[in-house]
């Protein structure tokens, strides 16, 4: 066999996405493209803002003979210091241009995390649903993921779970807000009381757990709700983040990671982030991304577009009698499926050309994501389908 045992066994596990992909493209070609209603990937729809690419053409136009050579690995010092100097406002504690490292994306920043911290066999515990590539990124550091269930039906942390889930293994506890695949936000409270637990455990264990915070959503959010920053509730904590999904540039690979100030041997976290990003084969974020995102801080896609079309499937959907939590970030709905084998459920809303991921693929069986990221055609075009799915599980001709 060519191809590594493991990978084998990985391309049978991803393959949730794959045979959506696969399925969509078989429906397009008998349907049309306009037929197919494709809810399974979470590609922004929306273009970058203007700005994105008149900050494009003037970066080119200057020429500057340094834009397309190598750099330091942690990314160039100006674009640290842009970033330090917004976050210093977005996160509300002081951050100095040395407690970040760019990178190729959240992905690229949760790899770099990983291998930076992870010893083998070392366990990320993580809330359930989440983030199906969390656990290749886990197993590439010879990590371990573990996955502790969520609460129902707000998706909030289960802390007295995870309490009893952290144990003498626990490296990395990682969470995601707002979340891939809940579109919930980890509430302060909840966090603050996650930050004592962690400070127990690093005590009861003699060896500090890091929070690790995945917020490439962080400002994909709705109703006023603000995500609460996890530096001011437990001091050995990372965020990373990217700009892929409030810039719509996920093609782009650009993001960071951001280390707590106060976290205990902060200098050489950085360094081993500063060489993972190296030895990955990363060696650095993409240069004119850095030139770019340097100047585009705080600036983000119209995110109205986004809420106008969580409300109208929200409201459409629950009228259908769907059960959901409202999200209050990302471009994901979690509905209940009407029936308990989410998979089954997928099926039907094939047979409507709809295409949805099911729960299980994000370890959140009974469930179906919705990645609304969509044209509003789509969203119009797929509402009677979604109606005449539910419809025939509640009139009992499918259980
Ligand atoms: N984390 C979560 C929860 C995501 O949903 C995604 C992408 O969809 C990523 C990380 C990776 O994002 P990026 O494009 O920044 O690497």
């Amino acid at each position: 066999m060519a191809v590594a045992r493991k990978m084998s066994v990985f391309l049978e596990k991803s393959s949730w996405i794959r045979r959506m992909f696969e399925e969509g493209a078989r429906l397009k070609k008998i349907h049309g493209e306009d037929k197919v209603f494709d809810f399974s990937l979470g590609n922004p729809n929306l273009p970058p803002p203007d700005i994105v690419g008149e900050k494009l053409v003037e970066l080119l136009q200057k020429k500057d003979p340094g834009l397309h050579a190598y750099m330091p690995n942690a990314g160039y010092l100006s674009t640290r210091t842009a970033m330090s100097a917004y976050f210093c406002k977005e996160f509300c504690v002081s951050m100095a241009q040395d407690q970040i490292v760019v990178t190729c994306g959240a992905a690229g920043g949760l790899n770099i995390i990983f291998k930076a911290l992870l010893d083998p066999g070392d366990e990320v515990v993580c809330p359930a649903p989440y983030f199906v590539e969390y656990g290749f990124y886990a197993d590439n550091h010879a990590g371990v993921l573990k996955p502790v269930r969520a609460k129902e039906p707000d998706f909030d942390l289960d802390l007295e779970l995870m309490a009893q889930e952290i144990g003498p293994k626990t490296k990395i506890v990682l969470i995601n807000s707002p979340n891939n695949p809940t579109g919930q936000i980890y509430p302060e409270e909840t966090l603050a009381r996650l930050g004592e637990i962690l400070r127990e455990k690093s005590r009861q264990y003699g060896r500090v757990i890091y929070l690790v915070s995945d917020e490439p959503y962080r400002k994909i959010v709705y109703d006023d709700c603000v995500v609460p920053c996890v530096f001011t509730h437990y001091q050995n904590s990372l965020i990373t983040s990217s700009y892929s999904k409030d810039l719509s540039l996920p093609g782009e690979r650009i993001g960071f990671v951001a280390l707590s100030p106060s976290a205990d041997d902060g200098k050489s976290i950085i360094d081993a982030l500063t060489l993972a990003n190296r030895i990955l084969g990363f060696v650095n974020a993409p240069s004119i991304m850095q030139r770019l995102v340097e100047e585009l801080q705080g600036v983000c896609v119209d995110i109205s577009v986004y809420r106008a079309k969580r409300d109208r499937l929200v409201e459409a959907l629950l009228g259908f009698g769907y059960e959901l939590t409202v999200p209050r970030g990302a471009f994901y709905l979690f509905p209940k499926s009407p029936i308990s084998d989410d998979v089954k459920f997928i099926g039907l809303l094939q047979e409507e050309n709809i295409l949805c991921v099911p729960g299980s693929g994000f370890a959140g069986p009974g469930h179906i994501r919705i990645a609304y990221c969509v044209s509003d055609a789509t969203i119009e075009g797929a509402l009677p389908g979604f109606e005449r799915a539910i419809k025939r599980c509640m009139n009992g001709s499918v259980r």
